[in-house]
Parts: C-alpha cells; sequence; structure tokens
C-alpha cells in the first residue's frame, strides 16, 4: 500500500459527472508496483455506457464553463496549480508506486505538471482576437477565438501527472470541457488529480476521468460526435489507429507520439557537457521518455574519450526502487519492456556491437535492467530504427557533418533531436537540416510549459504548452459586417 500524508487522494473509483463512480458490473483493473509486481489497488473497468455519461455530462458542463468569463476560470485553475503544488509529495509518492520512477523525479514531475496549470491559468486572460481591414470601405471584418467543446485525452504511463495536465490545462483554459482516459498502468495519479481538480472548485462534468479497457473507452471516445477534439500521446502504432477511429466524425486531434531522438556530438563539442546531457537526457525515467535520446552519434575524433567518460559515468548509475533514497534508475514499467531492451541489445550484438556496460538483467530482478553502453553500432541494427524506451545508449560513429544530419533524419520520427558543438556556424546549419520539432543545443533537457513541444513527420501534430498550446482548443471564427 502506498502511504499518504493525504490518503484522500488515493481512489478506486473514477470521476463522472461530480459522482465517483465503479462499473455497474463491477469489474476491475488491477494496478501494480513494477518494483514489486504487487498489486496495489483496483480502479473500474468502466461499460461503455459509463463512458458515453461522462461525455454527456462534459456536454452538458460546457454550456456553463465556457460561458464563465476567462478570469474566473483562471482563478479555479490557478487554484488547481497551487493544490497540485501543495500535494507535491503525495502525488510523487502515487507516481513512484504505480510508475516505478525515483521519487525525486516523481516529484519534479507533479511541479512540472503543476507548471501547466499555471502557465494555462494565465494564457486563459490572453485568448485575443484580430481585426482585419477589409478589401472594400462597406465592411468590417473581426476575427474572434472560441472553445472547441467537449474533448477527450488518452495519456500514456510514463508521465502519470504531466501528460494530464499538458492537456487538460489547455483545454480548461479556453473554456473546454474534457474526458480522460489515463493508461491503464498509472490511473492512480490521473484520478488524484480528479481530487484536487474537485477541491479546486472545477465544476461537475468539466474535468472526469474515466478508467477501463484501452479499445473499448478508446472506441467510444473516438465514435462519439459530441467529443469534438481528441488529444493523444503515446505510441505511433495506437495514434494511427485513433485518427483512423476519429475519421468518420472529422474530429481535430492533437497527437504526441513515438520518438527515436538523436544526440550528435560534434569533435569541436564541450565532451563533459556532453556527458552530462546525454545522461540526462537517455537515462531518465530509465529511458522511458519519448524524448529521451535514442540514437548517440559522435565524431570520430572524440569518440573514444566521449564512450570512456559516458562508462565511466553509466557504471555510477544507482538501480533500485524508486522509494529508495539515491536510486537514479527505477524498474522498467513492465516485462514487455524488458523483452524489447533485450530484444534490442541482443539484436545489436549479433551484427556486431559491443556491450561497453551493463547489457542484462539486473540482479534485482523482476523489470530492473542496467544501465547499459553498446559501441560499435551501425544503421542496420534495431535500435537505429526503433525506440527503444529503456536505458541503453548505443553510441554510433561518424566522420561528417552532412553524414551524421543524414543518419539523423534517416527515420520515420521527428519528436526531439540534440547536438553539441561550440561552433556557431555548424549550430545554425544543423539546426535548420534536422528534421524535427525541438532540437536542443548543448543541452539535453528541453521540456518546460512555455516551450511548445511536439513532433513533425510520424511524431505527431499539434504543440502543447507554450502560448501556442491554446490554440489546439479554440476555433477561429470569422466575423464580417456589412455596414454601409
Ligand atoms: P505505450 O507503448 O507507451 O504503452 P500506447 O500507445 O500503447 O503507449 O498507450 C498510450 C495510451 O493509449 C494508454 O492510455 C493506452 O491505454 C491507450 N491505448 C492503447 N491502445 C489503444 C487503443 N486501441 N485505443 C485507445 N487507446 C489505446
Amino acid at each position: 500500500m502506498v502511504k499518504l500524508k493525504n490518503p484522500d487522494l488515493l481512489r478506486d473509483r473514477c470521476l463522472v459527472d461530480g459522482k465517483w463512480i465503479s462499473a455497474g458490473n463491477a469489474k476491475v483493473i488491477e494496478v501494480e508496483n513494477p518494483a514489486t509486481g504487487d498489486v496495489i489497488a483496483t480502479v473500474p473497468s468502466l461499460a461503455a455506457t459509463d463512458v458515453e455519461q461522462a461525455v454527456a455530462a462534459a456536454n452538458t458542463a460546457f454550456a456553463t464553463w465556457s460561458k464563465k468569463s476567462a478570469k474566473d476560470r483562471a482563478a479555479i485553475l490557478r487554484r488547481w496549480f497551487e493544490l497540485m503544488v501543495e500535494n507535491a509529495d503525495d502525488l510523487a509518492a502515487l507516481m513512484t508506486t504505480e510508475q516505478g520512477k525515483p521519487l525525486a523525479e516523481a516529484r519534479g514531475e507533479a511541479l512540472y505538471a503543476a507548471s501547466f496549470v499555471e502557465w494555462f491559468s494565465e494564457e486563459a486572460k490572453r485568448v485575443y482576437g484580430d481585426t482585419i481591414p477589409a478589401p472594400t470601405t462597406d465592411k468590417r471584418i473581426i476575427i474572434m477565438k472560441q472553445p472547441i467543446g467537449v474533448c477527450a485525452a488518452i495519456t500514456p504511463w510514463n508521465f502519470p501527472a504531466a501528460m494530464i495536465t499538458r492537456k487538460a490545462a489547455p483545454a480548461l483554459a479556453a473554456g473546454c470541457t474534457m474526458v480522460v482516459k489515463p493508461a491503464e498502468q498509472t490511473p492512480l495519479t490521473a484520478l488524484a488529480l480528479g481530487v484536487l481538480a474537485e477541491q479546486a472548485g472545477i465544476p461537475a462534468g468539466v474535468f472526469q476521468v474515466v478508467t477501463g479497457d484501452a479499445r473499448d473507452v478508446g472506441g467510444v471516445l473516438t465514435a462519439s460526435d459530441t467529443v469534438r477534439k481528441l488529444s493523444f500521446t503515446g505510441s505511433t502504432e495506437v495514434g494511427r489507429i485513433l485518427m483512423a477511429q476519429s475519421a468518420p466524425t472529422i474530429k481535430k486531434l492533437s497527437l504526441e507520439l513515438g520518438g527515436n531522438a538523436p544526440f550528435i556530438v560534434f569533435d569541436d563539442a564541450d565532451l563533459d557537457a556532453a556527458v552530462e546531457g546525454a545522461i540526462a537526457s537517455k537515462y531518465r525515467n530509465a529511458g522511458q521518455t519519448c524524448v529521451c535520446s535514442n540514437r548517440l552519434y559522435v565524431q570520430a575524433g572524440a569518440y573514444d574519450a566521449f564512450v570512456e567518460k559516458l562508462a565511466a559515468k553509466v557504471r555510477d548509475l544507482s538501480v533500485g526502487a524508486g522509494t529508495q533514497n539515491d536510486v537514479l534508475i527505477g524498474p522498467l514499467i513492465d516485462a514487455d519492456a524488458v523483452a524489447k531492451v533485450e530484444e534490442h541489445i541482443t539484436d545489436a550484438v549479433e551484427k556486431g556491437a559491443k556491450v561497453v556496460v551493463g547489457g542484462q538483467r539486473h540482479s534485482l530482478g523482476g523489470t530492473f535492467f542496467e544501465p547499459t553502453v553498446l559501441t560499435g553500432v551501425t544503421q542496420a541494427m534495431k535500435v537505429a530504427r526503433e525506440e527503444t524506451f529503456g536505458p541503453v545508449a548505443p553510441v554510433f560513429r561518424f566522420d561528417t557533418e552532412d553524414q551524421v544530419v543524414a543518419m539523423a533524419n534517416d527515420t520515420e520520427f521527428g519528436l526531439a533531436a540534440y547536438f553539441y558543438t561550440e561552433d556557431v556556424r555548424r549550430t545554425w546549419r544543423v539546426v535548420e537540416a534536422l528534421e524535427y520539432g525541438m532540437v536542443g543545443h548543448n543541452t539535453g533537457m528541453i521540456s518546460n510549459e512555455v516551450a511548445p513541444f511536439g513532433g513533425v513527420k510520424q511524431s505527431g501534430l499539434g504543440r502543447e504548452g507554450s502560448h501556442y498550446g491554446i490554440d489546439e482548443y479554440l476555433e477561429v471564427k470569422y466575423f464580417c459586417s456589412a455596414i454601409a
């Protein structure tokens, strides 16, 4: 069991229309602690009719929530933000228990999640329109922005809190209402956000959390004509399915999908800074983020020195349950995640790569895996094509700038990319040539609430966070008035 300062945050029911409900047929989903394999709680496996009820409640609530002044919505969202900060330790405890990330990282996520609510509580008041000079003297042209309506969110397990607030905060700020379906592995954090939403005064139906079979719930949400917008974070594969399911109702979509981030180190880079950036971007959340560097490309002149420094640091990364002090790498989310990491390492080794550090399941057992560094990696290996989503750093060697840019872009993904160089001219050439939605230069950490997060190519559609983020929940209305 998870110990909380405020035990009220632990819920085993869903938040629908201001009530905490179980599934009519009493069906449940078990939630496991990935560090121990223990079942820590159950949540309802709602029936389609329960989800339909949530959509109907969101529709009813939209009528009043969207009519509130932006200032009023902002005040309520501000309170939600404050409650998240006040309860950050409990949110962290829930996250570590159901997701596995170390407590310090989980606390960091709680505050990161709250930062989106703070940011969009402020942006709520800045949804500006436009006036456009008409082509004739007898007309006036006004552009106004209005909330899209009822929105749905389907979110992943790797960031149980932040992936929800990054969608719900701009939606609610814009005047939309939202039904959230969290990942089945991490519903407890989502339900705790629901408790805090109620406490903040967010009215019934405005923010709802439904748990259940992903396909069934996703089916109801995408088929509904009432749901005007779907925001999804998860795999490209599921993103494609949801996009297809949304086609009959021409839903608006925001999709934050997979990545295959290149991390490029040129000969002229500050190698210590590059190693530090690589550790931060590769091993955060045990490598389970869509912006984690997946491929490390190091120029020939710096290759050996970089590998030596990286290997030394990776050997020092402590592995264990996220609740233990000083642990930096928690368990992977489940057995499938471990199998994928193993498959990528085996494939690379069979094709000639060398394991410099790690390479195996950790002696702790369960889903713990040794932080790993591979050298001699080539574009022919699986690690070059697929997102590993684990603590494995494959280090590729390259000779020229043109060559590495071509290798970095040789993927259907285009989420985040990183490069290290001290050369200003090269910096501009490389940032312009990389086909990615986000590029970090001399840093491995780029996410924050003020900047637009999102990908190009098959990494998705739309942007989250920043002043662009609220546009995803607004429609542009053109108003033309004839005055002659
Ligand atoms: P991951 O590989 O990170 O688990 P997924 O894309 O499988 O990513 O899952 C992300 C979210 O999508 C989760 O909430 C999951 O329950 C949901 N999901 C998975 N498959 C479907 C589906 N067919 N329809 C709707 N939602 C789905």
